[in-house]
C-alpha cells in the first residue's frame, strides 16, 4: 500500500477519518528511515492540535480484568457525548505479536463505536521504542479530535514508568483476594498510582473487595503522594454490573481539575516532554553503542570482563564510548 501524502494524512487526521488516523499510526510505528522522516514531519504538524484529551494509564495484572474494564468505561464515556482512543504498551508483544489488544474482540462492543478508536501495541523494538511509538500514536489520537485517551499495560516491570510518564493520571486496577506480592505490587507500582481500583466487585466478591480497599487505602496512606495537590483514591468496581465506574472516572476529572487549576498539569506535561528528548538521546546512544561495538566484536568479551570482576563497568564502558567518540570521563 502506498504511503498518502503529508497533507492527505494531516487532512485525514484532522477530520477524525479511522481508517487514515490508523494509516498515520502505522507510518509513525515504521522504522524506515523515509518513513521516520515524513512520520516526523506529520507530528510536527500536528502537535499544535494535540494536548487536549485526558491521557489515563491503566495498569494491572494479566486476568485483573483491564480490557473488561476498558470495554464498560469505554463506552460510557462514548454514551456520555466523549470520543475514546484506546492504545496499549506492551513489551512481550514483540516476542508474542500483540497480546495487549491484539485480539480485539475483547473490545468489539467499543471498537464497533464511531466514536472510539483501538490500536494494539506496537510490536517492534525494546521497551523505550514500544513507548515511543505509542507516545507519537497518542498525539495523533489528539490530533484527530480524542478526548479520552486510555494507554493500557500489563503489571509487570517497566512499561509501568514508562506509560505513567506520557500520561496525566495512572490507574493500577488490583484483585481482591490475590497476594499483594501475586499482583506484582511493589512499591514502585504504588507510588505510580493516583487511584487503585479493585475489580470485580460484583456478586460473591463485593464483601472482599471492600477488604482489599481498606488494606490498599492503609498501604497508600503510608506513602508520599503522587502529587502536593492529589491523595490517590483507593476505589471498587465491577465491570460487569457498572458499579464503581462512574466514582472511577470522578477520580480521574478531580484530579484533572485539582491538578490543572494549579498550573501543575501543564508543568507536568512540559517536563514529561522534556524527559521525552533525553529518553530518546539514551536510546539512541546506547543502539549506536551496540553497533559499533558489535563491528567490533568487542560487546561480548566486555561485558564477559565486567562480570568476572576482571575489569571495572567504567574501564568498560569508556572502551564502547570510545567508538563513537564520545568519552565518559566524570564531570
Ligand atoms: P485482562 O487480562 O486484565 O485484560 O482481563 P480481562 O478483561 O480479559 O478479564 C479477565 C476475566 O475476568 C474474564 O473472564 C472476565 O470476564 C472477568 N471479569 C472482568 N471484569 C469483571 C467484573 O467486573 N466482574 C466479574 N465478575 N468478572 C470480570
Amino acid at each position: 500500500m502506498t504511503t498518502p501524502s503529508l497533507d492527505e494524512l494531516v487532512a485525514g487526521v484532522r477530520s477524525g477519518d479511522r481508517a487514515m488516523i490508523g494509516r498515520a499510526i502505522t507510518l509513525v510505528e515504521s522504522r524506515r528511515p523515509d518513513h521516520e522522516a515524513l512520520a516526523q514531519q506529520l507530528l510536527v504538524t500536528l502537535l499544535p492540535h494535540s494536548g487536549g484529551a485526558h491521557r489515563v494509564g491503566i495498569s494491572g495484572v494479566p486476568g485483573v480484568g483491564k480490557s473488561t474494564f476498558i470495554e464498560a468505561l469505554g463506552c460510557r464515556l462514548v454514551d456520555a457525548g466523549r470520543r475514546v482512543a484506546v492504545l496499549a504498551v506492551d513489551p512481550s508483544s514483540a516476542r508474542t505479536r500483540g497480546s495487549i489488544l491484539g485480539d480485539k474482540t475483547r473490545m468489539n462492543r467499543l471498537a464497533a463505536s464511531s466514536s472510539a478508536f483501538i490500536r494494539p501495541s506496537p510490536t517492534s523494538g525494546t521497551l523505550g521504542g514500544v513507548a515511543r511509538r505509542t507516545r507519537e500514536a497518542l498525539l495523533v489520537c489528539e490530533a484527530a479530535g480524542y478526548d479520552v485517551v486510555l494507554v493500557e499495560t500489563v503489571g509487570v516491570g517497566q512499561s509501568e514508568t514508562e506509560v505513567a510518564a506520557m500520561t496525566d493520571f495512572f490507574l493500577v486496577l488490583m484483585l481482591a483476594g490475590a497476594g499483594d506480592e501475586l499482583q506484582g505490587i511493589k512499591r514502585g507500582i504504588l507510588e505510580l498510582a493516583d487511584a487503585l481500583a479493585v475489580t470485580k466487585a460484583d456478586g460473591d466478591n463485593v464483601a472482599a473487595a471492600r477488604r482489599a480497599k481498606q488494606r490498599y487505602e492503609h498501604a497508600l496512606h503510608a506513602m508520599s503522594p503522587t502529587s502536593p495537590n492529589w491523595r490517590p483514591r483507593v476505589l471498587t468496581c465491577s465491570a460487569v454490573t457498572g458499579d464503581g465506574l462512574d466514582e472511577v472516572w470522578g477520580a480521574v476529572t478531580d484530579h484533572r481539575a485539582a491538578l490543572a487549576a494549579t498550573g501543575e498539569l501543564a508543568a507536568r506535561r512540559r517536563e514529561q516532554a522534556r524527559g521525552w528528548l533525553w529518553a530518546i538521546v539514551d536510546d539512541a546512544v546506547r543502539r549506536a553503542v551496540h553497533e559499533r561495538a558489535a563491528e567490533s566484536g568487542r560487546v561480548a568479551a566486555l561485558e564477559e570482563g565486567v562480570m568476572s570482576g576482571d575489569t571495572t563497568p567504567a574501564l568498560a564502558a569508556a572502551e564502547l564510548l570510545e567508538a563513537l567518540g564520545l568519552s565518559s570521563a566524570r564531570q
